[in-house]
């Protein structure tokens, strides 16, 4: 499939390299009662109001966490007929996330064959410490871009380039992308990069593997 020796890896973070995310957000409907559908309403009304969408907003590090949590907050009371406790968001939502052992281990094994490893974080600047706490990124990663602290965010092409011009300039067709979300994926893999759509390790593992050149593929592993 690639004719081309691939030199670079770069994932995705949230539901990646963790259990799914949607158990992440049923939890959060669980403890605090706000239903997942709201949540998503909430938001779009905001975004039709402010012409920007809040979560973008978020993960582009423009507005901070607090600020956040109290404009979905008041836009969810209309709808729920009470103001919902919002502060307690981010600790309901990591406690139901765990890391994906099996995919951290194919991340350790890409490295170790020898591919420059990469992390592509659509995420909220005060969640740093939560993330990080969760799998050895400076072991398995040189590099981690984070939209929080970029101002730019998947499927934004500028940071996927950003990415790149940070790992040495390889060209997009050395470099796998793997990320859970379709349109990030799909913006990868117009620039010309590689792509794995994560959907469960019994499908992305073998396609990383295959790819990365792990299993005989292009990649050229040194010996042990
Ligand atoms: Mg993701």
């Amino acid at each position: 499939m690639t004719d081309q020796r691939i030199t670079s890896v770069i994932s995705d973070f949230g539901g990646v390299l963790t259990t799914p995310l949607m158990s992440s957000f049923a939890a959060v409907q669980d403890d605090t009662g706000i239903p997942m559908d709201e949540l998503g309403r909430a938001m779009a009304r905001i975004a039709e109001r402010e012409r920007v969408h809040p979560l973008f907003e978020l993960e582009k590090g423009r507005i901070r966490e607090p600020d956040f949590l109290a404009k979905l907050g008041a836009e969810l009371e209309a709808a729920l007929g009470h103001r919902p406790e919002m502060h307690q968001f981010a600790e309901i939502y990591f406690q139901a996330l765990h890391p994906n052992e099996e995919m951290i281990g194919l991340m350790r094994e890409l490295k170790e064959a020898g591919l420059r490893m990469a992390m592509l974080t659509n995420n909220v600047r005060e969640w740093e410490p939560r993330w990080r706490s969760m799998l050895p990124v400076d072991e398995l990663f040189e590099l981690v871009v984070d939209s929080a602290f970029v101002g730019m965010r998947k499927p934004e092409p500028e940071i996927y380039e950003l990415t790149l011009e940070r790992l040495g300039g390889p060209s997009p067709q050395e470099c796998l992308f793997v990320d859970d979300v379709e349109p990030n994926v799909d913006a990868a893999r117009a620039l010309g990069l590689h792509t794995v759509h994560f959907a469960s390790n019994d499908q992305a593992i073998p396609e990383i593997r295959r790819i990365g050149g792990l299993d005989g593929g292009p990649a050229d592993p040194p010996g042990p």
